[in-house]
């Protein structure tokens, strides 16, 4: 089997060469996310990469420009064990220029700046982050809290190291009741980092003890449009701005603060639609 399943990558890294070399996810605790739940965190040793790469390279031949590092969360690997596996991927595909790799605040509050500057001279260019929220009462009934101007500290470490921070926040994630307040945190929190990108998910609550929540499940789709309208509304870092993934119920994309009045008539329109409906 070339990779355990199942397998996730950010939408901008459809045409990245995936490299597993860990499995799961270290933290594993937040409610509303079941993409790891299933499995079992776990560091693969230098031999299980070295083999893995082998396969990859049969399988897709040498050019590989691109490469993600999998699984949830790589990032939380020590630096000089990252450094060597990158250096195998270097060295199995010589073209390997850019990497990319999901990390959570958690894994890299461990990471300084010259752990980072280390990583970024390998390879890597661009960190994708699960902000999910910037209010700390949601992030705490989610199961992932870390107090805000924690996680603002430790992204502007990795917007230091000239990395691209690609952050995400979840709509949905404060309920009905907390709608508001979790857009304008977020928001706000988004300011204070200043991230290259910033994508916004919306909440599925399949497989999540959310669903069992009536604030969650109450939740509509009109609330989606004013949360992500809030949201939107209150953005004044220049971020390239993303809600184009899967989840999104209408694909919104443009920079922020500069493309703020089309997106906002994009999502009253949507608005409109959901009224009507
Ligand atoms: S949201 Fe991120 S940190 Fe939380 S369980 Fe999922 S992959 Fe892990």
């Amino acid at each position: 089997m070339l990779y355990s399943e199942p397998l996730f990558r950010p939408p901008a890294e459809a045409h990245s060469l995936i490299v597993q070399v860990t499995e799961g996810c270290a933290y594993n605790r937040c409610l509303f996310c079941p993409m790891y739940k299933g499995k079992e965190f776990r560091v693969h040793s230098p031999a299980e990469i070295a083999a893995h790469l082998r396969d990859l390279g049969s399988v897709y031949g040498p050019d590989q420009p691109r490469v993600f590092l999998a699984d949830g969360d790589a990032l939380v690997m020590e630096t000089d064990a990252l450094l060597a596996a990158m250096a195998k991927v270097r060295s199995a595909f010589p073209t390997a220029r850019r990497f990319a790799a999901y990390g959570s605040v958690f894994s890299l509050a461990a990471k300084s700046v010259e752990d980072l500057l280390r990583l970024k001279a390998a390879g890597l260019r661009t960190v994708y982050l699960g902000l999910e929220s910037g209010d700390e009462e949601t992030l705490r009934r989610v199961g992932k809290y870390m107090e805000a101007p924690r996680m603002v500290e430790i992204c502007r470490r990795v917007v230091a190291a000239g990395l691209n921070l690609s952050v995400m926040v979840v709509i949905g994630l404060g309920g009905r009741s907390r709608s508001r307040i979790h857009a304008e945190a977020s928001a706000r929190l988004v300011n204070e980092i200043g991230p290259s990108h910033t994508s916004l998910l919306n909440l599925l609550l399949a497989h999540t003890p959310l669903a069992a929540e009536p604030d969650y499940r109450d939740f509509g789709l009109g609330d989606y449009f004013s949360e992500t309208a809030a949201f939107v509304a209150a953005i004044e870092c220049r971020t390239i701005f993303r809600a184009n993934h899967a989840s999104n119920p209408v694909a919104l994309e443009g920079v922020l603060p500069r493309d703020r009045g089309r997106i906002l008539a994009q999502i009253q329109a949507a608005l409109a639609r959901c009224a009507g409906a």
